[in-house]
């Protein structure tokens, strides 16, 4: 029978459930709570962001700018980091048809109440967000700024993600989480054993995040698919919503609909189809963003879908 059982980085217990959908499969599936990792900053935009927020302050930076989308976990960490720090911060939102409506989105209304600046701008310009035009412009407006990629992933963003795993995690045969940039994936390769296999589990079409990995580390020793992406970033049906809620009811478990439901969606059937030899000793990271979950319940409202529960 599946084991299914959970750890954690703050001081919590570890609760053994046993999900029925896998009663007949056996080996051990344990999730790392990253999700609980700290109150405002979850999972691993936490660590994403430890070691940058240090550089900006060795080098005196007064301002973090950063990029991302109307949902993005990654906004929504930098803005509660920077009040927490003392650091403002600015957000360069994608989609200038925001800017009058911005209030209704759960993820931007809590940036710009944690202080952050939003700059919206076209898809057009945010296509060209990392050229050294758009980065000149950014400088000469905040002279004095940290400048943080889409999705908080650069080399520093990576050392903080090796720290998901301890020295507790060897034993697991294999390692998942879900991708987004690659960043988390990175780090889990790099601070995984060379015996232990990472498999990504792509929120998004494609497996690009390879080319990302790759100045990172030339360890192989992963798989990353985007078997389950669900038809590519943020999109969700009905299935989806529905093992979602059927998670959170046998778990207790909130998942978020944009990555860490996709991944365990795809552990579960990846363990039915006899993917992973049997008796495999899996370990998910669970990477948070679970203020996600409201801005989506909108949306999906207005689809006549049903809603997540909490
Ligand atoms: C951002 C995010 C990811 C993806 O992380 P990458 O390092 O960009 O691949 C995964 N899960 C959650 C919950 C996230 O917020």
């Amino acid at each position: 029978m599946m084991n299914v059982s959970f750890n954690s980085l703050i001081p919590s217990e570890n609760v053994s459930i046993l999900a029925k959908e896998l009663q007949n499969i056996s080996g051990e599936l344990v999730l790392k709570r990253e999700d609980l990792l700290h109150p405002a900053i979850s999972g691993n935009k936490f660590r994403k962001l430890k070691y940058n927020l240090q550089e900006a302050f060795i080098l005196k930076r007064d301002t973090i700018v950063t990029f991302g989308g109307a949902f993005s976990n990654h906004i929504a960490a930098v803005a509660a980091a920077g009040k927490m720090t003392g650091l403002a911060t600015v957000g360069y939102i994608r989609g200038e048809e925001l800017e009058n409506s911005y209030t209704y989105n759960t993820t931007l209304k809590y940036a710009a109440e944690h202080g952050m600046t939003l700059r919206f701008i076209s898809r057009e310009q945010y296509r060209h967000k990392d050229s050294e035009q758009f980065l000149e412009e950014i400088s000469a407006q905040f002279p004095n700024a940290y400048i943080l990629p889409e999705g908080g992933t650069n080399t520093l963003a990576v050392k903080g993600c090796e720290e998901i795993l301890t020295p507790a995690d060897s034993g697991f045969d294999y390692i998942c989480t879900a991708v987004g940039t690659g960043g988390t994936l990175a780090g889990l390769i790099k601070a995984s054993e060379n015996t232990q296999h990472v498999i990504g589990y792509s929120a998004l079409k494609g497996t690009f995040q390879k080319k990302v990995i790759a100045t990172h580390t030339s360890k192989t020793n992963f798989t990353l698919k985007d078997t389950y992406c669900f038809g590519g970033y943020a999109k969700i049906d009905s299935e989806l919503i529905r093992f979602m809620n059927n998670f959170k009811q046998e778990t207790g478990i909130l998942l978020d609909p944009v990555y860490t439901a996709k991944m365990l969606f795809g552990i579960f059937a990846d363990l039915k189809k006899g993917v992973f030899p049997e008796n495999s000793r899996i370990l998910a990271i669970h990477t948070g963003g679970i203020q996600g979950i409201s801005g989506m319940n909108k949306l999906l409202k207005k689809r006549s879908l049903p809603q997540i529960e909490t």
